[in-house]
């Protein structure tokens, strides 16, 4: 029998499996079981978008595109990037198509770090940071962030982990798993220790438009503020976003990325050896949703709107810490205080209770005494898990 681990990579031998499927392998393995675990909206994509890809197909649109992706979804991107976040990108050579956010990561994380280049994010945080950074061969240096703190990263913790090795920061507001968003004032005093100390900044804005703060008193929207929008920052900074999550398209595997010109074609040199290029129908049905853009998304949003608050005040009722979450679709609750951490916890209320919620150990030690929960699920669905929860914590030893 051939020696498997002597002939595999050793990086990829000693790297962790991801901590949500590592606990959804379990619940696969069980019936009867409800789950707030996967970070996916519970609705299909919007239909307007099912048929521009069924149209792609119905045309017989089966070829490659450009590296880069179509150009005419890349102008839709620029508009709309121009319009939502305030910074305006070249479609010509500053906007690549990717598979999803996660390619686009994945790439922009290979077309810059270089051995032991230290590359700084906040803690807890979406599962693929820490183990992306270390197969590009950099250094992950987390900063923890705090329930006190509404999981915001200040300038001052940036300021104290910074190195003269320190090349990139990673930003993802909303957070994944924390709902947190950047003030103004914060956002305004990492971009200066951005420039001060010449990083590079990726900001992961996949949960963009779930802000649940934009809308203002006179019914307008206010989209968040994006870091590349500020003064000195473009030129810096990798602005990540896609069509997963606002949109509900996580099976089209479709994301991009918005670059300086050099930084864009060092990407597409990795992607053209690695994916070629992004499905043609997706990119076909992208381009739908551009041009839906908030009508599309705003009934969505509506839902996950009033099932957050639904979520946390019974968060709440039960006892338990929970920062209200100002975007995205989790809820982070801080389950320490019935005398369980996360996992525990987690395991326990799967095994006696049947639902499935994700350790927020998943997310980096900052998270070991939460779970996640996502709230992207019929409000039939939350409604009988949070019960379940309830129960559980009536009947744990006080
Ligand atoms: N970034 C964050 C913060 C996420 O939460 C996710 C998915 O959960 C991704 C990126 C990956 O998204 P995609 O489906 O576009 O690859």
């Amino acid at each position: 029998m051939m020696d498997y681990q002597s002939k595999l990579n050793q990086e990829v031998v000693s790297l962790p499996k991801s901590g949500i499927r590592e606990f959804f392998e379990l619940v696969n393995n069980s019936s009867d079981i409800i789950s707030l675990g996967v970070g996916e909206p519970d609705c299909p994509a919007p239909w307007d978008v099912r048929e521009a890809a069924i149209y792609s197909l119905e045309k017989g649109e089966t070829s490659y595109t450009s590296n880069l992706g179509l150009l005419e979804l890349r102008k839709e991107i620029s508009t709309y990037v121009e319009s939502e976040a305030d910074v305006s990108y070249r479609a010509e050579d500053e906007i690549i198509i990717t598979v999803g956010v996660s390619e686009a990561f994945d790439l922009a994380l290979r077309a810059l770090v270089n051995e032991g280049d230290e590359v700084i994010y906040h803690e807890p945080c979406y599962v693929s940071y820490s183990p992306s950074i270390v197969m590009a061969k950099g250094v992950p240096v987390g900063i923890k962030t705090t329930i006190e703190d509404k999981f915001e990263l200040t300038p001052e913790a940036l300021q104290s982990v910074i190195t003269a090795k320190s090349k990139i920061l990673i930003l993802n507001f909303p957070t994944n798993p924390t709902g947190a968003v950047l003030s103004r004032e914060s956002l305004e005093g990492i971009a200066k220790l951005a420039i001060e100390n010449d990083l590079i900044v990726f900001t992961d804005e996949i949960y963009r438009e779930l802000y649940y703060s934009e809308e203002q008193a006179d019914g307008s929207i206010k989209p968040l503020l994006s870091i590349a929008s500020l003064p000195g920052m473009k030129e810096r900074t990798i602005f990540l976003h896609g069509f997963s999550k606002a949109f509900a398209m996580t099976g089209f595997r479709l994301g991009f990325a918005c670059a300086p010109a050099p930084i864009t074609d060092a990407m597409m040199k990795i992607h053209q050896y690695s994916m070629l290029c992004a499905p043609i129908m997706s990119q076909r049905a992208a381009i739908e949703a551009l041009k839906g853009g908030r009508k599309l998304i705003s009934p969505m949003k509506q839902r996950y709107h009033s099932r957050r608050d639904f979520m946390i005040k019974a968060f709440h009722e039960m006892g338990l810490e929970c920062v209200v979450p100002e975007g995205a679709f989790y809820a982070f609750p801080k389950v320490s205080s019935t005398g369980l951490m996360g996992k525990e916890f987690a395991l326990k209320f799967l095994e006696q209770y049947k639902v499935a919620v994700v350790p927020g150990e998943a997310f980096g030690e900052a998270g070991q005494e939460y779970i996640r929960c996502c709230y992207a699920e019929s409000m039939e669905v939350i409604k009988e898990a949070l019960d379940r929860m309830k129960q559980f914590i009536d009947k744990l030893p006080s």
